[in-house]
């Protein structure tokens, strides 16, 4: 069967190119552009927008992404293998695929993106949450792109949209869920990778709110979620002692029994408790 770009088959791009798949590079492909078509619709209307894929690898989604009729798409790749697969797409796309070859973790995206921007990539496991992170907490928000579509191992993406009250629950839940709507899209069984992964993948959406659901300082929500889920077995009134003094006080003032423990917290109570934090601080400093 013929691909609506006019490109090879996938299974053909990797032999001719001899791609075979790099573990130390997180390479599980997606060779079923029906597959990768839905992923990229599932990145919203991509007409009037730059895409940001990290990790194009032979460029399955790459070619989803363009098919879907992205205005252009920025690919950051660290094999230097795939560069000529990648080409090959370019060619097929005049002016709407420009390619990078490095590490995303080092590269800012931005010096080369035209807003609005959306993020859409099938994700190196290996670096996928730390870049989630990241574009989670920008220096500002909104941030600089729209949405994230994004490919993970699925107790990664349940742990992106667990609510409070279980084991999934956590650090990246607060990140994820306090100013963006994230929810899974498509769960992927392993059979649909080359190689196939030991484990089921998920797409996850996460959708940029105008502004975060509740007020809080970001840097105190981070720090106060981050201690809390340090150590979850504790109760708060344990695992926040350093954060500030008197933080039984702080925790009663934000409605948090002090002996509560961190999965039970909503976000709506983290940030309560980000801002008497900061009014304690503020007041210590004042004094
Ligand atoms: N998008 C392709 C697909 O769906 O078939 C490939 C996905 S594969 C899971 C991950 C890709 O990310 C590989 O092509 C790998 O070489 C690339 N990669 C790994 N680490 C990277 C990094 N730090 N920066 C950019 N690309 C990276």
């Amino acid at each position: 069967m013929s691909a609506i770009d006019g490109l090879p088959p996938l299974r053909e791009v990797i032999a001719a190119h001899g791609l075979q798949a790099k573990k130390q590079l997180g390479q599980n492909f997606l060779l079923d552009l029906n597959l990768t078509a839905r992923i990229a619709r599932a990145a919203g209307d991509l007409s009037h927008c730059d895409v940001l894929e990290v990790g194009p690898g032979p460029g399955g989604l790459t070619r989803g992404l363009l098919a879907e009729g992205a205005r252009r798409v920025l690919a950051i790749e660290k094999d230097a293998r795939c560069l000529p697969a990648l080409a090959e797409i370019a060619e097929a796309y005049p002016g709407r695929l420009e390619v990078i070859q490095g590490d995303a973790l080092q590269i800012d995206p931005l010096a080369y993106l035209n807003p609005p921007i959306r993020i859409a990539a099938n994700l190196p496991y290996n670096v996928g949450t730390e870049l989630l992170v990241r574009w989670l907490t920008p220096p500002s928000w909104p941030p600089f792109w729209q949405s994230l579509t994004l490919m993970f191992q699925r107790e990664v993406a349940d742990r992106i949209v667990a609510k409070p009250g279980g084991k999934a629950y956590g650090r990246l839940a607060v990140l994820s869920q306090w100013r963006t709507d994230a929810r899974i899209v498509l769960t992927l069984p392993p059979q649909a990778f080359v190689p196939a992964p030991k484990i089921d993948s998920a797409v996850v959406h996460l959708s940029a709110l105008p502004e975060p659901r509740f007020p809080a300082d970001p840097r105190i929500l981070s720090e106060i979620v981050a201690a809390g889920f340090n150590q979850r077995r504790k109760m708060l009134r344990a695992s926040l002692r350093g954060i500030a003094p008197g933080i039984e006080d702080l925790l009663l003032g934000a409605g948090i029994p002090p002996t509560a423990r961190a999965e039970e917290i909503g976000i709506e109570a983290w940030c309560a408790l980000a801002r008497t934090v900061a009014r304690a601080r503020q007041n210590a400093a004042a004094t």
